[in-house]
């Protein structure tokens, strides 16, 4: 059997059968290994899309568009529909997705079911704050229509529901209107954490878009330095320059991971010297949200043995002291990361009764898998997340203690309620039973 992975190839799981899903129905369901569990496109770093043993329903064929008002920016489609499809399709009507996750491969079903966040979280909240409708199929074959108003409470428990509650059917959103394909950038040198604290501050008064790469092994005077990256949709303009996407793929998987502390100490130190534009500059919005994307299969570069991502969030009072304690293990492990990623979130409250994005900031950095001695990294760091009172992504998890995730998810009882008795992820076993 074809193998469905997650993206950092980490926990190893296999399930027992694999569906591909044609229509709005769970097949075989007296017949098919239990639990059952949708699978997007894998894009989730971790368990969340696991189900070792069970039955994944592949959504990748229920791939239609069922209706797009270009005068209201209504869309609705079936739940394995790319972010990349729906770009292509309302981006040339003046239309853009209200909220974008760092990739544009994954499909609206799993972005809603984590409630994904983008670098505008601070300005226009999170995924599930632009969800309208869904259509959710339980295993019993009974249909729910969820809106706000309308089986408000399955709503809020599938949306951030991490697959659990049933299968999304389609799903309907609130596009968000832009003049034309481009953003206007600006990019800011910053010398450490204090620095970076006051231009975030002062950045997001005037911008709906802002995040910030870190280089994690600098240490001292130096901690936290890094580049803050500011973004807006481009005005309406003539003169727009010509675009073309440009691909490129990471052949074969080494046989260890390329990035080790030499390379990793070089690309943070090359990297936070390139040249910035503080004046500002036009990009067309693929680079600007998705510059991951533009390197197939990059996840390879870590070898067979696969890596972690380690995103937390930590409460808005405590976040300097956590964040400069976070950095300081980090940089004394000499364990780090090239794709460093530091973001406040907003106020607007999320929909989801599970959803990860909450006021406070988030501090997101991948790892090489290097065994226990990664393991044992993140025990320190869990520890000051912990003591912070802040939360793991459960998206990005493939080893958080169960008691992390239920100190940092305190509705995930009242949630169980939801489940359908059917459905079961191996993220879910590990961190409730
Ligand atoms: C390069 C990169 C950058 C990223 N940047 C961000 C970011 O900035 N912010 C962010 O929040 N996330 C980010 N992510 C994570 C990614 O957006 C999420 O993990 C997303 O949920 C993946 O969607 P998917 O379609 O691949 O779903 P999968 O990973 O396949 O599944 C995710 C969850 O959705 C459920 N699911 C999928 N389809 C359905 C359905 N039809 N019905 C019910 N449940 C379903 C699955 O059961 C699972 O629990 C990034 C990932 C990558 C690889």
């Amino acid at each position: 059997m074809s193998q469905l992975l997650s993206w950092n190839r980490l926990p190893q799981c296999s399930p027992d059968k694999i569906y591909t899903l044609t229509e709005y129905a769970i097949p075989g369901l007296a017949h098919a290994p239990h639990p059952l569990l949708a699978y997007g496109n894998g894009r989730s770093y971790g368990d969340v899309c696991l189900n070792d043993r069970g039955t994944l329903l592949h959504t990748c064929a229920l791939d239609r568009f069922i209706s797009f008002d270009r005068t209201s920016g209504v869309l609705r489609c079936e739940s394995g529909v790319t972010l990349q499809s729906i770009l292509q399709l309302v981006v040339p009507h003046g239309w853009f997705l209200a909220s974008t996750p760092g990739t544009q491969y994954a499909t609206i079903g799993g972005a809603l079911a984590n409630d994904v966040h983008g670098k505008n979280h601070h300005a226009h909240g999170s995924f599930g704050n632009h969800v309208r409708a869904f259509e959710l199929i339980r295993s019993t074959g009974e249909v729910l229509l969820c809106r706000p108003d309308q089986n408000a409470e399955m709503f809020r428990a599938t949306i951030a529901g991490l697959g659990l509650t049933g299968l999304l059917s389609w799903v309907e959103i609130q596009l968000m209107p832009v003049n034309n394909p481009w953003m206007w950038v600006e990019a800011q040198r910053f010398s450490n954490l204090e620095h970076f604290w006051q231009l975030n501050k002062e950045a997001e008064q005037h911008w709906p878009y802002t995040v910030a790469w870190i280089d994690c092994l600098a240490s001292g005077n130096a901690q936290g330095r890094g580049i803050l990256f500011t973004g807006k949709h481009a005005a309406n303009q003539t003169h727009l320059p010509s675009y073309k996407a440009r691909s490129k793929r990471v052949p074969f998987d080494p046989p260890i991971s390329l990035v080790n502390r030499l390379s990793l100490r070089s690309f943070n130190a090359l990297y936070y010297r390139q040249p910035v534009k503080p004046q500002g500059s036009l990009c067309h919005y693929a680079p600007y949200f998705y510059p991951l994307d533009a390197i197939q299969d990059w996840n390879r570069i870590y070898g067979h043995k696969g890596f972690y991502q380690y995103q937390c969030v930590l409460p808005p009072e405590v976040a300097s002291e956590a964040t400069a304690q976070l950095l300081d293990a980090i940089a004394q492990s000499g364990q780090g990361s090239f794709l460093a990623v530091l973001k406040t979130f907003g106020s607007q409250e999320s929909v989801g009764m599970l959803s990860f994005a909450r006021p406070g900031t988030t501090l997101a950095l991948d790892f090489p898998n290097l065994g226990n001695k990664t393991l044992q990294l993140f025990h320190r760091l869990d520890a000051i997340v912990s003591e912070a009172g802040g939360a793991l992504y459960p998206a990005k998890d493939a080893r958080m203690p169960a008691s992390l995730f239920q100190s940092g998810f305190p509705n995930w009882e009242r949630f169980s309620d939801f489940i359908d008795p059917a459905f079961s992820s191996h993220f879910w076993r590990r961190v409730t039973l």
